[in-house]
């Protein structure tokens, strides 16, 4: 069975994936973009790793197509503009690039379109209507489904949602404004209310010696699971921050759920619970009970690898029509 090649780019981590046209993941590989400096030295990696990972395919295996999900990504352009979390210029034709090294057909997209096109496979026949979802990752990236429609906006860039301001916050966002939703919540964003904890009280934490550099969200997750009280409490900011947030995207889109992916989605009901209970303060009494709030997969966080493989599968299937 012929494959896809799905690329899912994250400030943190960019993660490849072969893809069937059932959805199974049949191999992946992971490189580290923040340890590339520049865009060159990114490019470099990343066709190392789709070398790799095309060389582990049998004959019948063989790539079709790339699909590519990444922050600002324009798909009609095929260029990714203003990447505040990559190590980018302003703009870079991904797409032209990728296309003229591997003779592949490349399609590109937000890589939060891509996990809501995943999350909408993922669900299948039991697809919702009206839902959100929020990736949770070094920045918060969304895509709101409104009648099974992905909401895209006038130029193909609605969701930015990460990048609307809260109340609290003063903190300065890579965007260059002051406030906005993703300085708390996002990977980044909790670090930063962990250290700022950290500076408000004595409390003994396993943090206080270490640099901002040398913490991770993962880590923040693992010392909550132990019980550390400034984790706990960098967790329960993050949640009511969010919570409160939504009651009022809901009181816009009113959707039957919304789902978070993305690696801090991963900390599962040590953040999920927090927010639903958030959210649930906040609403409008018209919208009590009726919202949930889930992980984008139980197991895994495929969402963007999925949702940019069915991109590809898509157009390679209506240009097979054209054809015949
Ligand atoms: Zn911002």
């Amino acid at each position: 069975m012929a494959t896809v090649l799905s690329i899912d780019i994250g400030g943190t981590s960019t993660k490849l994936a072969a893809v069937d046209e059932a959805f199974n993941v049949l191999d992946t590989v992971s490189v580290s973009t923040q340890d590339f400096k520049n865009e060159d030295a990114f490019f470099a990696g990343l066709f190392q790793a789709i070398e790799e990972i095309s060389g582990r395919l049998t004959k019948e295996h063989k790539f079709q197509g790339i699909g590519i999900g990444a922050p600002c990504g324009i798909p009609e352009e095929g260029v990714i503009y203003g990447a505040v979390n990559l190590p980018f210029s302003e703009r870079v034709e991904i797409v032209k690039l990728v296309e003229e090294r591997f003779l592949l057909p490349t399609l590109l997209t937000k890589d939060s379109y891509a996990a809501t096109l995943g999350v909408q496979v993922q669900r299948g026949a039991e697809a919702m209507a009206n839902y959100v979802v929020l990736t949770l990752g070094t920045g918060l990236g969304c895509g709101i489904v409104v009648n099974h429609q992905l909401v895209t906006g006038a130029n193909g860039q609605a969701g930015e949602w990460g990048h609307t301001a809260i109340a609290r916050s003063n903190r300065t966002c890579h965007c260059g404004k002051i406030g906005c939703l993703e300085t708390y919540v996002s990977a980044t964003g909790i670090k930063r209310t962990l250290f700022q904890l950290l500076a408000d009280s004595n409390e003994s934490s396993v943090f206080r010696d270490l640099t901002f550099n040398q913490v991770t969200a993962e880590e923040i997750y693992q010392a909550a699971l132990m019980a550390d009280p400034l984790a706990l409490e960098a967790f329960s900011i993050t949640g009511e921050v969010l919570g409160a947030k939504l009651a009022e995207l809901v009181a816009i889109f009113e959707p039957e759920a919304i789902f978070l992916a993305g690696g801090l989605a991963n900390a599962g009901e040590i953040l999920i619970e927090k927010v639903a209970v958030a959210m649930e303060e906040q609403l409008l009494s018209i919208y009590k009970g009726k919202v949930k709030v889930l992980r984008s997969s139980s197991a895994t966080n495929e969402a963007a690898i999925i949702g940019a493989a069915s991109i590809v599968w898509n157009h390679l299937k209506s240009s097979s029509k054209c054809l015949s």
